[in-house]
């Protein structure tokens, strides 16, 4: 469901490119994924030989929070917007992140050495083209109104993104660095499919309010698992596997495989969290 599949290739990050040494795993995969799952890993490396350079994964962010995420909503719609729709989105969305936290949590606690069994997300701001499109008049959360980014869409101020400051520095953001933003939920009106990076998750946002009562938002689920680096699979899949939210159009939730293949990130980048 990725439409601009070279957002997933963060191609713009410098690094040393070399894999660093790793301590001893807890890994015990089941035996018939040991296979496609060495497939994936290799297709990955093979891929992107800026693998292991690259800092601002879902990885390093949450991270660097210890343990939370922060989003931006980037609401690109006239679609008016009452403080009611403003809290069921946020609750969406913190269930939605949710389910790709659980599958790095195994009887309760962090599977190999992962260090957090939840990782909370807060909604610090909403950004728009027009605040009246936005109904409500409390502060809960910050507003940025006509704040657009060089496509004309409505964006967060980047004094406060991550993306922007990936050393952390938030000196410039008004709310500092407890107001800064990891990932944008960017919600697009008529936009189809989907995208996802190291900047969040950009899908309608037809789709994404129409989705809100729904178990597993799956689009959306599938552009975290670009976020956290899973790669997507249009040319390939791996042996035995056919169907899993990553194969976009095969699977509508996270399925074995999927969980598997973010452990297996993991595994390989926890080294250099000195885990
Ligand atoms: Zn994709």
């Amino acid at each position: 469901m990725t439409v601009l599949a070279a957002l997933v290739a963060f191609a713009g990050a410098a690094g040393s490119g070399a894999a660093p040494a790793r301590a001893a795993d807890d890994w015990n995969p089941p035996a018939a994924l040991v296979q496609p799952l060495g497939e994936v890993w290799n297709h990955v490396q093979s891929t992107y030989p800026d693998l292991y350079g690259f800092r601002n994964y879902g990885w390093d962010q949450v991270i660097a929070n210890k343990g939370s995420v922060n989003y931006c909503v980037r609401w690109e719609s006239d679609a008016p917007v009452s403080a009611a729709l403003r809290d069921r989105v946020h609750a969406a969305l913190k269930k939605q992140f949710a389910k790709w936290a659980a599958a790095m949590v195994v009887d309760g606690k962090g599977h190999n050495a992962w260090p957090y069994t939840t990782v909370p997300v807060t909604v610090v701001g909403w950004a728009v083209k027009d605040r009246s499109t936005l109904q409500w008049s409390d502060n809960s959360v910050d507003v940025y109104a006509g704040n657009l980014d060089s496509g004309g869409s409505p964006q967060c101020a980047p004094d406060c993104g991550r993306f922007f400051h990936q050393n952390g520095d938030y000196a410039k953001c008004p709310g500092g660095a407890a107001r800064h933003y990891d990932q944008s939920l960017w919600l697009t009106k008529g936009f189809q499919g989907g995208a996802g990076g190291d900047w969040g998750q950009r899908v309608g946002q037809e789709y994404f309010t129409g989705a809100l009562d729904q178990e597993d938002i799956h689009i959306y689920l599938h552009e975290v698992g670009h976020t956290f680096g899973l790669d997507d699979f249009y040319d390939w899949t791996p042996t035995g596997q056919c169907c899993f939210l990553m194969n976009a159009g095969s699977a509508t939730r996270i399925t074995e495989f999927d969980t598997w293949m973010l452990r297996d990130f993991w595994r390989h980048l926890k080294s250099r969290y000195g885990y």
